[in-house]
């Protein structure tokens, strides 16, 4: 029996500056639609997750991949990681730069017999498996050089507190009922070099199994990795709660330990959840059956 398809992709939870929401909204649904399509037309849910993932990436309005917050060196450096529910395996990487999606790369390390890879090991791999190296200027827009030249490249103690944080992420199920879970970021602002949140760790920043749900997440990374946020969200399910009242669940215990963030949930059974605590959530969604999608934020 065919299973009913879902789909969600985020683009960070953060104080979303107002000018800034259409652009977040818009990518989201773009994104969406990418991965939808995919799905449709029969493809597996880790091939729609990577090119949504890829081209929120891609969107420059995120802070993934083109468009990220910049290092204290004033470098963009990416940190993924992708999961795959039916086969349980994962590809990460971290703290690379001179790529334009930490996806893309994440994609082959999961392809590979490796799991996580960092630095410029993980840069070398790419382009030993065919991906393009750019320079590392290109990746650096305007509104971010901007921020880096205002805050002269120091982070802030309370940087969370600002709340940038546009990581993006998304999760889907496909006609087969398997989930994949897929989570790209450039960190935090103006961090130092070779740090490392909770977006490519497995449990935390993403988690997909079949049997559970796969997990994308978003907030403040030195928090969320105590947590094992991604893991604890999916177990919810896996546990018998509904992935809307999982995520609702897994936000107050964020709430508890006063962490700020989001996520985003996907079962078998091509159910969703979807929950924050900060003032703006960038998403979109879309399962079977329903011609439409719902996004964020609103205005
Ligand atoms: N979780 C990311 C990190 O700590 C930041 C974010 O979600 O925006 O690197």
């Amino acid at each position: 029996m065919e299973s009913r398809i879902a789909m969600a992709v985020h683009g960070g939870a953060y104080v979303i500056p107002e000018p800034e929401r259409k652009a977040h909204r818009d990518g989201c649904i773009q994104a969406l639609q990418v991965g939808w399509g995919l799905l449709e037309a029969g493809a597996s849910s880790l091939d729609a997750v990577e090119a949504a993932v890829a081209a929120l990436e891609l969107d420059g309005a995120f802070g993934a991949g083109v468009g990220s917050a910049l290092n204290e060196e004033g470098v963009v450096e990416l940190d993924g990681g992708l999961m795959d529910g039916s086969s349980m395996q994962v590809g990460s990487v971290a703290g690379i730069q001179q790529v334009a999606s930490a996806i893309k790369v994440a994609r082959k390390v999961l392809d590979s017999q490796y799991a996580l890879l960092v630095g410029d090991g993980a840069v070398r791999f790419a382009e030993r498996n065919g991906l393009q190296l750019v320079d590392p200027r290109s990746l650096v827009s305007p509104r971010e050089l901007r921020r880096w030249q205002e805050s002269h490249g120091r982070q802030s103690e309370t940087w969370h507190r600002e709340m940038f944080g546009d990581t993006v992420g998304a999760v889907a199920v496909d006609r087969n009922g398997c989930v994949a879970a897929g989570t790209a970021t450039g960190g935090s602002p103006r961090k130092p070099k070779g740090r490392v949140g909770d977006s490519p760790l497995v449990g935390c920043g993403l988690y997909a199994d079949n049997r559970t749900a796969a997990v994308s997440t978003t907030g403040h990374g030195e928090r969320l990795i105590p947590l094992v946020w991604a893991k604890t969200a999916a177990d919810m399910v896996g546990a018998g709660i509904e992935p809307q009242a999982a995520a609702d669940a897994a936000v107050e215990l964020l709430e508890r330990e006063r962490v700020r963030g989001g996520l985003i949930i996907a079962d078998r059974l091509g159910r969703l959840g979807i929950a924050w605590n900060t003032p703006q959530m960038a998403f979109a969604c879309r399962v079977a059956g329903s011609s439409d999608f719902r996004a964020g934020p609103e205005g």
